[in-house]
């Protein structure tokens, strides 16, 4: 459906945005509640509002309803999904 989409993030800023979560995870933590870290780096990022959102109901159909459970359930499906 978005075969031709210019703001769709690729392999490159996904390994950076996992690389910031890390960080994020170990100096803020994780509020158990929501994707907030997860949100911030994307808006650090600067990704586009409609790609934030799939990128983060990626997460949520995966099984990351936190940001720790990105790393524990949504890591290898968004390696599948931005692979290139
Ligand atoms: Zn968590």
């Amino acid at each position: 459906m978005h075969s031709i989409n210019i703001g769709k993030m690729n392999k490159k800023d996904l390994e950076r945005f996992f690389t910031r979560l890390e960080e994020l995870l170990e100096n803020i933590g994780c509020n158990g509640v929501d994707l907030t870290n997860a949100e911030k780096i994307l808006e650090e990022m600067n990704i586009p509002l409609s790609e934030k959102q799939e990128f983060l109901d990626n997460c949520r159909n995966s099984g990351g309803f936190c940001d720790c459970e990105i790393f524990l359930n949504s890591e290898d499906s968004l390696r599948e999904i931005y692979d290139s």
